[in-house]
C-alpha cells in the first residue's frame, strides 16, 4: 500500500483483517495499522493510501456512530500514530 507514516522504513501491507506495517517483527518493532472497518464503514485501498501518503483522507460518507446510531460523514486522520475523526 506504501511506506509506513511512522517508522518510515516499513511498508504497510494487507494482514487479512487490517493493514499493518512490516516492520512489526523489527527489533524497534512498529505496530502501527490501519482497520479494514470504522464505524461501520469499510475503509476503500484510496482511503488507506491518502491516510499513509498525505495522513488524511477526502470528506467519507457513511460512518455511523456507535452512541446515536446516526450517519455522519467525516475526514479521517492520522493523531499520534492513531487513527481518528477530523470534523474541521
Ligand atoms: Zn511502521
Amino acid at each position: 500500500m506504501g511506506i509506513c507514516p511512522i517508522c518510515k522504513t516499513g511498508r504497510i501491507v494487507d494482514k487479512g483483517k487490517f493493514y499493518g506495517c512490516t516492520n512489526y517483527k523489527a527489533t524497534d518493532p512498529c505496530t502501527f495499522s490501519l482497520p479494514k472497518k470504522w464505524s461501520e464503514k469499510s475503509l476503500g485501498k484510496t482511503a488507506i493510501k491518502d491516510l499513509i501518503t498525505k495522513g488524511e483522507t477526502s470528506k467519507l460518507k457513511g460512518f455511523k456512530s456507535k452512541k446515536t446510531g446516526k450517519k455522519f460523514d467525516a475526514k479521517l486522520t492520522i493523531k499520534e500514530g492513531k487513527l481518528s475523526f477530523d470534523f474541521g
